[in-house]
């Protein structure tokens, strides 16, 4: 097929410019975002193969089925060659901005350098660890903070533990294991904040009552290399050939590995890696989690966007969990006071029926494997507007609604006896 030998082709000579930049930082200067609708298998197959070539096309969703629609960064060099390839397949697609920097340009304000960790801008790596300590140092004897591992860079992996009493139950939470989704390390640090800080008896309630276990950046390989080169990178840093970096971490859990919704080609951002926990980080995180099972009754893992509450399962043609009508009634109940804060409104379901099929993920293995009842993924904001890359004023506001909906969740796990 020709077609695909030119994409080919254009996709070697783009992977090369990604080489030679990798040095620097990438602009997104003139790079074009379009909403594509997938209305045949034909037209699957075309983007699931683009989707999944060393072309610089970044897909900011998966192309996982036919009547979905995703959104696609485009590089400046590359448009004549997808308008020619979208034309032949007779794909449908709508230009949501010629100029991907732009939008950039918003998400963070000038940085104020003499006002430390706060919440009006986003942060590295290095910054979340250090104020980790600064608070750890401030609050000893409630918090204290471990290393469960290193990354395949090298990285310390930590997670942080607030416990105000023996013999609570635990919850679990994992933020930002999609190096892209700044939002989410964002707001776990201003909620452990807010536990720490907040004068909110209902806030004072959560935080002495149970113990918790927040793990800020699950992917801090991605998460520095989303900081230092590319801004919209999803997966961990792994080296699978000459031109494929990176696992997709999200679907390299043990527990119905590649089973649906990911995929086998290395340079695809679903790639579920060669075998299931091929990734040092999710070796670390599943080893954590087994160590604390036993009394963890909550497991979240907070991703964006799109404003979704799910719950196991993600696989093909899952099953519903045995407590299928209580995950329902907790999420459920979550939503509702989410939702009165700002009237955002975030949908409820499994990730299959909800969202899309997804295998090897974290709430499906925390569910069946680790034994955690209530077990589930938040897609936070936004439904369309910045997506992953959410101004900084959006924070703060976001936290809020999360914090409000951790609230719900443990009132409603409580009337059903969970916790
Ligand atoms: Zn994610």
């Amino acid at each position: 097929m020709a077609t695909v030998q030119r994409v080919l082709a254009l996709a070697l000579v783009s992977a090369l410019t990604l080489i030679a930049c990798a040095q620097g930082k990438l602009s997104y200067e003139n790079y074009a975002v379009y909403k594509i609708d997938i209305g045949s298998i034909d037209q699957l197959e075309v983007l699931q193969h683009l989707e999944s070539l060393p072309n610089g096309y970044t897909f900011l969703d998966y192309p996982a089925r036919v009547n979905m629609s995703v959104e696609v960064v485009v590089p400046p060099g590359q448009l004549t060659n997808m308008e020619r390839l979208f034309r032949k397949h007779e794909i449908q697609s709508t230009l949501l901005t010629s100029n991907l920097q732009q939008i950039l340009n918003k998400e963070r304000p000038t940085r104020k350098m003499a006002e430390g960790f706060g919440w009006d801008d986003y942060h590295t790596l290095e910054e979340i660890y250090a104020w980790i300590d600064e608070m750890v140092a401030q609050y000893g004897s409630v918090l204290s903070v471990q290393t469960i591992g290193q990354t395949y860079e090298k990285r310390d992996m930590k997670v942080v533990k607030l416990s105000y009493k023996e013999g609570n139950k635990g919850i679990f939470i994992d933020a930002n294991i999609h190096a892209r989704e700044w939002i989410t390390s964002a707001t776990v640090t201003w909620i452990l904040n807010e536990l720490l800080t907040s004068e909110d008896a209902r806030v004072r309630y959560i935080a002495e009552n149970y113990d918790w276990y927040i793990v800020p950046v699950a992917n801090p390989d991605g998460f520095a290399y989303t900081h230092t080169t590319e801004r919209l990178w999803r997966k961990t840093r792994s080296q699978h050939n000459l031109l494929c970096y990176g696992t997709d971490p999200n679907r390299n859990f043990n527990h119905q590995w590649n089973n649906g919704g990911t995929s086998v080609t290395p340079c695809s951002d679903t790639y579920a890696g060669p075998e299931p926990e091929s990734e040092i980080e999710i070796v670390n995180l599943t080893t954590f989690v087994r160590s604390i099972a036993p009394t963890v009754k909550l497991a979240l893992s907070i991703h964006s966007r799109g404003q979704y509450i799910l719950f196991p399962f993600g696989y093909n043609n899952a099953p519903h969990t045995y407590n299928h009508q209580d995950l329902l009634q907790v999420g459920q109940r979550a939503s509702v006071d989410m939702y009165k804060l700002y009237n955002k409104p975030y949908r409820v379901g499994t990730t299959a029926e909800v969202l899309y099929v997804a295998s090897g993920i974290s709430v499906d293995w925390a569910h069946a494997v680790a034994g955690i009842p209530l077990s589930y993924t938040y897609e936070l904001r936004d439904q369309g507007e910045f997506g992953f890359i959410l101004p900084a004023d959006q924070i703060v506001p976001n936290a809020e609604e999360l914090l409000e909906g951790f609230i719900a969740m443990i009132d409603e796990a409580q009337i059903l006896n969970y916790m």
